[in-house]
């Protein structure tokens, strides 16, 4: 069954800014779906259509098969959404936030009730339902947002940028808890700009550029064509110069750090192997380059080539 999908769909806002050229994708029930892209790719718009905030220009987008032109009330039941933006009414109590929108969902005062407390006990604010929402840090208002797409519990979630300024700990335990629902059945489709974050909760991605999809895969086989990654290693004693490692290029870049770029041939233990027989001895290691911005440029510029081919032949 099909959570998701999406057939030609164009968007072209009334200043003539065309942000969707066409795209189609389709998300299986039950599956854990990461939209990434530049800023400006089109993502929010994207999310905006499925979720029945922004009018199409034109193409079909089909909720758990109900297509949103003849069944947008089903469609809509089936949709749990998380705006980039907040959008609370910063004066209510956090309680009431999560009440009054199982108002609009129609669910019994009980039922709302206990629902409410649920997801504010796993976003962790139950202890601040009393408080108005403004009161809230910005971790805690997105924690709230997410608790509030919760309460009528739908099938398919979406989270635009749902970890953008949340601290690292909660967004630790923010994963723990999507990939919970997601377990238990939820489909949730993700934006996000920390690959890192993609990577370690999403089994397929599609991947946005300008108006158009130019990748559409499963993780592992998108994550394979970041072919050269850089490393900075921080070192237990200085150097004086850059170690000759095999299949490495390596290069100083102060007495106690150094910097190691990797292509797919070599492991990183191949890395720790050689600097293990030359004694250099590694305190820490982290990626240098922002690996999704990486991947961009890289996933861009093999669109343009295969594009100048087909356009010279
Ligand atoms: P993303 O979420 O990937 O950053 P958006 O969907 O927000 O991208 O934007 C895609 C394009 O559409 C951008 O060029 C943006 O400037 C434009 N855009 C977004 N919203 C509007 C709007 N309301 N009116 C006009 N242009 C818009």
């Amino acid at each position: 069954m099909l959570a998701l999908s999406i057939r030609n769909l164009t968007k072209t806002y009334a200043n003539g800014n065309q942000a969707l050229k066409g795209i189609d994708f389709s998300v299986d029930a039950g599956d854990f779906y990461a939209l990434l892209g530049p800023n400006g790719a089109g993502k929010t718009t994207a999310i905006g259509i499925m979720s029945s905030l922004v009018n199409k220009t034109s193409g079909q987008v089909e909720i758990f098969g109900h297509n949103i032109d003849s069944e947008l009330e089903a469609a809509k039941s089936c949709i749990g959404l998380v705006p980039q933006e907040i959008n609370l009414n910063l004066w209510e109590s956090v309680h009431n936030v999560v009440l009054n929108q199982s108002g609009y969902y129609g669910l019994g005062r009980r039922l709302a009730r206990v629902r409410a407390e649920k997801y504010l006990r796993v976003m962790r604010l139950w202890d601040r339902r009393a408080d108005q929402a403004r009161s809230l840090s910005g971790g805690m208002k997105r924690r709230l947002m997410i608790a509030r797409a919760l309460v009528h519990e739908p099938k398919l979630l979406f989270l635009d940028e749902p970890t953008a300024g949340v601290d690292i700990e909660i967004r630790r335990s923010m994963w723990d808890f999507l990939r919970e629902i997601n377990a238990a059945g939820t489909t949730i489709i993700l934006t996000t700009h920390y690959l890192e974050e993609a990577e370690s909760l999403c089994r397929h991605v599609a991947i946005i550029d300008a108006g158009l999809i130019i990748e559409d895969a499963k993780m592992s086989t998108v994550l394979r064509k970041l072919q050269r990654e850089v490393f900075v290693l921080s070192l237990a004693e200085p150097l004086s110069k850059a170690p000759k490692i095999d299949g490495f290029e390596t290069t100083l870049r102060e007495d106690c750090e150094l910097e190691v770029a990797k292509g797919p041939a070599h492991t990183l233990n191949d890395l720790f192997a050689q600097l293990d027989k030359s004694n250099i001895k590694v305190v820490s290691l982290r990626n240098k380059s922002n690996r999704l911005e990486e991947l961009f440029m890289r996933l861009v510029e093999t669109t343009k080539k295969g594009v100048d081919e087909s356009s010279a032949s």
